[in-house]
């Protein structure tokens, strides 16, 4: 008897989570093409959390075996007043902890995972193609159009390709901006050891986030070891050039506790990452649309970008990438395959909701009265429902 021909999958977006569903698509005997806008694959310098739902995702989509090298685990940090004061304790080291991870180490992680199945394209914006009575989803270029079972936009917050399946969703900005680093280790200031641990302070729209990504030999492979802080504020992304952007900076955070001015002092306008807190509204109603036999999904920031609070964006994205597919494991083109959507889309929905309403009121700025209490309690919540998430049987 003739083999099934093997099912099709484009992935457009080459992010975190792209490359992890086109690597796993792959790898369970999908013909899959990634194409990606950029002219190369490449990832921002800077650091990520992996809160455990999303270790877990790495897990089961095979792509933790070298995560270990890379990552280093984050106690918590607590939450304290610019004048070094505690709002609220570090928790016990029971609970749940992100490792921090350098972006391009994930990164590179992925793009190993992708193997030499994936049929991978650069330089190619893609856009929804007229369907017509097409019998599948198309995306095209303007100049190719590619047609398969199953589409993955996994294109970001500001997804071309939303518009097949959420039309009326639109990237906003949440009102504030902020800028990350990580410091080499080469040019990292020697911390005493009470000041070396992870910090998080916030005073009204303003917070400051630090964690040691370590030393180059003490993180096993990677040669991207340094110093991560993250400094918000509120407001629009600065024009300015980045040196400009970090005297900001700087005046913004003077006479906050150590070591925040030294982390800002030895740090250098390119080790400097702006990027806009932004969020989809009103959050897609659809996660999946089929056409005609065949599907497309929403996946990562494109289906449910939130402002980051917690930072989880990227776990989200991997989860998503471990759902759809679990769901289209055993699917084939038709109404198996639209079941199989309604199913990715049922379990991605109910968790994008659910960080959505924690990131929300994690931004949101009580009455001071009762802050620690409140904040406390938010943070506890939003840690819990990061580490809750589990792959699907
Ligand atoms: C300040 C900040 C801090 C964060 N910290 C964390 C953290 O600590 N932990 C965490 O889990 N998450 C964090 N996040 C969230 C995380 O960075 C994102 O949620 C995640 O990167 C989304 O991945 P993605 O693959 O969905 O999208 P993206 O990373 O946006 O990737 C989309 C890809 O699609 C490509 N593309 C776009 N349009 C097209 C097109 N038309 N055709 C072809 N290709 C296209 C782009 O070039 C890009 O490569 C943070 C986010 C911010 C803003």
């Amino acid at each position: 008897m003739a083999a099934a021909p093997a099912r099709t999958a484009i992935v457009v977006g080459a992010g975190i989570g792209g490359l992890a569903a086109a690597g796993a698509l792959a790898r369970t005997g999908w013909r899959v093409t990634l194409l990606e806008r950029a002219d190369r694959l490449r990832t921002a310098p800077i650091a990520l959390l992996l809160w455990p739902g999303g270790v877990r995702a790495l897990q089961v989509l095979g792509l933790s075996a070298g995560l270990a090298a890379i990552a280093t685990e984050v106690p918590d940090a607590g939450l304290r007043r610019p004048d070094g004061q505690w709002l609220v304790q570090p928790r016990a080291a029971s609970s749940p902890t992100p490792l921090l991870v350098h972006a391009e180490d994930l990164h590179d992680a992925l793009v190993a995972g992708l193997g030499d199945r994936v049929d991978m394209r650069t330089g190619v914006s893609a856009r929804l193609a007229r369907t017509g009575d097409s019998t599948l989803p198309a995306v095209t270029d303007g100049h190719s159009t590619w047609e398969a079972d199953l589409v993955v936009a996994a294109d970001g917050a500001d997804s071309a390709l939303r518009a097949a399946v959420a039309p009326a969703t639109a990237a906003v900005a949440a009102g504030a901006t902020t800028w990350q680093a990580v410091i080499p280790w080469y040019r990292a200031p020697e911390l005493p050891p009470d000041l070396a641990g992870p910090v998080v302070t916030q005073a009204g729209g303003y917070r400051f986030r630090t964690a040691a990504l370590g030393e180059r030999s003490s993180s096993g492979t990677s040669g991207r070891g340094g110093i991560y802080w993250a400094a918000t504020g509120p407001g629009a992304p600065r024009p300015e050039p980045a040196a400009t952007q970090l005297e900001l900076l700087r005046r913004w955070f003077t006479g906050w506790h150590p070591p925040i001015e030294t982390l800002l002092a030895a740090t250098e306008p390119d080790d400097v990452v702006q990027r806009e807190l932004r969020e989809l509204r009103p959050p897609p109603e659809r996660l999946a649309a089929p056409v005609g036999d065949g599907v497309t999904v929403l996946l990562g920031d494109a289906g449910h970008a939130v402002a980051e609070h917690l930072g989880q964006g990227a776990c989200l994205a991997v989860e998503d990438a471990a759902t759809l597919v679990s769901a289209v494991h055993s699917a084939t083109p038709g109404r198996s395959l639209h079941a199989a959507a309604a199913t990715y889309q049922r379990a991605r929905r109910a968790r994008a909701d659910e960080v959505r309403r924690h990131a929300r009121r994690l931004g949101a700025t009580g009455p001071l009265a009762g802050l620690n209490r409140v904040q406390a309690r938010r943070r506890e919540r939003a840690a819990a429902t990061a580490a809750a998430w589990h792959p699907p049987a």
